[in-house]
């Protein structure tokens, strides 16, 4: 079974899916940790990018692994990047990466692959809508611009970063994830909508597994 929860960046998604597949003992996938690796492997390698190229054969160079499922550190090429793949430069620039029609189907064709028969709570933009249409529970998480880039400043608690810097990435992201061609950000039309603004973790977490509840017997 998939439980798919989709939304914007900062929205909780990572938190929540994290904290709903250790309450059901599920496995975890954290698809946005994808596009950073390859990110990142871009910015190590000096790939230049453009929307349009064909990747087929640089992808052949890339191997992402997750250690297990549920601790969730990721490996670029069996090196650990669980921490790289946060850094401010991966994030300004993973939006224009994830755009790129022969990396979204590498990834896609990974996620399928890991989420094969076995219950898996799978986090990302395009889960409900292109990856999972069939998934048992779609949640689409959302909150304020604002909120989300106050979570985001106090889960960095880095004081080179500033707040406004974080709004206006959060921002360019959103639009960039919205309006691209490719499995844009968006709600499925089956998905359960949650909008976190206000909420702290505890009642998004009770929010959530209602609507779980309602949908699966766990
Ligand atoms: O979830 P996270 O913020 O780590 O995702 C980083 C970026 O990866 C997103 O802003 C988006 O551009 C891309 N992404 C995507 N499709 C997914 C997951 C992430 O395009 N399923």
């Amino acid at each position: 079974m998939i439980i798919a929860i989709d939304g914007p960046a900062g929205s909780g998604k990572s938190t929540t899916a994290k904290r709903i597949a250790k309450i059901l003992d599920w496995l975890y996938l954290d698809t946005g940790a994808m596009y950073r690796s390859i990110t990142l492997y871009f910015l190590e390698n000096n790939v230049i990018y453009g929307s349009g190229n064909d990747y087929k054969n640089t992808l052949k160079e890339i191997k992402i692994n997750f250690s297990d499922n549920k601790s969730n550190h990721v490996f670029l090429n069996d090196k650990n990047v669980t921490e790289k793949i946060r850094s401010t430069k991966v994030t300004n620039y993973v939006s224009t990466v994830s755009m790129n029609p022969s990396i979204r189907e590498y990834c896609v064709e990974i996620q399928k692959k890991i989420a094969e028969n076995t219950n898996i709570v799978v986090e990302g933009r395009d889960i409900g809508t292109k990856v999972f249409p069939d998934a048992e529970v779609k949640i689409f998480l959302t909150a304020s611009v604002e909120e989300r880039a106050k979570r985001r400043y106090k889960e960095l608690n880095n004081d080179s970063i500033e707040f406004k810097d974080l709004v206006q990435n959060i921002k360019s992201r959103d639009k960039q994830d919205m309006t691209r061609e490719n499995s844009p950000l968006k709600k499925a039309k089956d998905a359960i909508l949650v909008d976190t603004s206000g909420m702290n973790f505890e009642q998004q977490i009770t929010e959530i597994t209602k609507h779980i509840e309602r949908k699966i017997s766990i």
